[in-house]
């Protein structure tokens, strides 16, 4: 599932392929997908909508568009977004096809269909809560270790289910939480109350160290994730944890331990993480 690195390094590329382009027309796929407005609607704004922006707010790609209306993607599980030549031929469950004024597409594919399409100012799409509220983007100057302290303080739950919840630090999942636990050397069944001070610390260090040294890497390609040139991240090659489970710690050489926590598969190192 893609999270804060790779929906960050799609909507990089995104902003240097479709800021400036016109849409000049829209074929829709699967309903599900179109979350908010109706697809009839969607189908009937975006035609001769110009991309002003790019921008990312947690695992949400947000392009502004010159009407005033922001056209939201969330990749969910198996999401994609591609430009590609509009001749080209589309993946299978391609959602949303948008022939650009350059001849390409944007499309949206999405096999599983756990993403969403959102169409609206951002006003109205936050009122409606189809754009959820969300927590502090770590990579910004607001992720203080305060702020961080303020989520971490507030509640009794795992550090895992603290940090998953998109209302804390908005963008984390389950690859880089564990990463940063790792890092941090933090237990994620950890309860947040229990950490020390200096835990907290760590973790407030080692979230955006993840995240930025991921970006770097175009992100991860542990299942199917692919940049909007389909092409994948490389930064799985040097996941510590993720997807490791029973295999022996890079740092210490332990045997990694796997378990499920908050409801997802978790790794960490008994010994380097307390
Ligand atoms: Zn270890």
């Amino acid at each position: 599932m893609p999270e804060l690195p790779e929906v960050e390094t799609v909507a990089r590329d995104l902003r240097t392929a479709v800021v400036g382009r016109r849409i000049m027309s829209v074929r829709l796929g699967h309903p599900k997908v179109m979350r908010f407005p109706v697809p009839e609607v969607l189908a009937a704004i975006l035609p001769g909508r110009r991309v002003e922006a790019v921008t990312r707010s947690g695992k949400f790609i947000l392009c502004a568009l010159d009407g005033g209306e922001d056209l939201v993607f969330h990749l969910g599980m198996t999401g994609h977004l591609l430009v590609c030549d509009a001749q080209s031929e589309p993946a299978r469950h391609t959602h949303l096809r948008a022939l650009l004024d350059d001849g390409r597409e944007l499309r949206y594919d999405d096999a599983r269909r756990f993403g969403r399409i959102l169409l609206g100012p951002r006003s109205t799409l936050e009122d409606s809560r189809v754009l959820p509220v969300l927590g502090v983007e770590p990579l910004s100057d607001d992720f203080t270790a305060v702020r961080l302290d303020e989520v971490l303080r507030s509640t009794t739950r795992t550090v895992k289910a603290a940090l998953l919840d998109q209302r804390g630090v908005a963008g984390l999942g389950n690859i880089y939480v564990d990463e940063a636990c790792h890092l941090a050397g933090v237990r994620p069944q950890r309860r947040c109350h229990t950490l020390t001070r200096a835990q907290r610390a760590a973790l407030h260090a080692a979230i955006p160290a993840v995240l930025v040294s991921a970006i770097r890497n175009r992100g991860s390609s542990t299942d199917d994730y692919r940049d909007i040139w389909n092409a994948r991240g490389s930064n799985q090659e040097r996941l510590q944890v993720y997807g490791r489970g029973g295999r022996p710690c890079f740092r210490c050489g332990t045997p990694l331990k796997q378990a499920t926590v908050a409801g997802r598969t978790t790794v960490w190192c008994h010994s380097c993480q307390r």
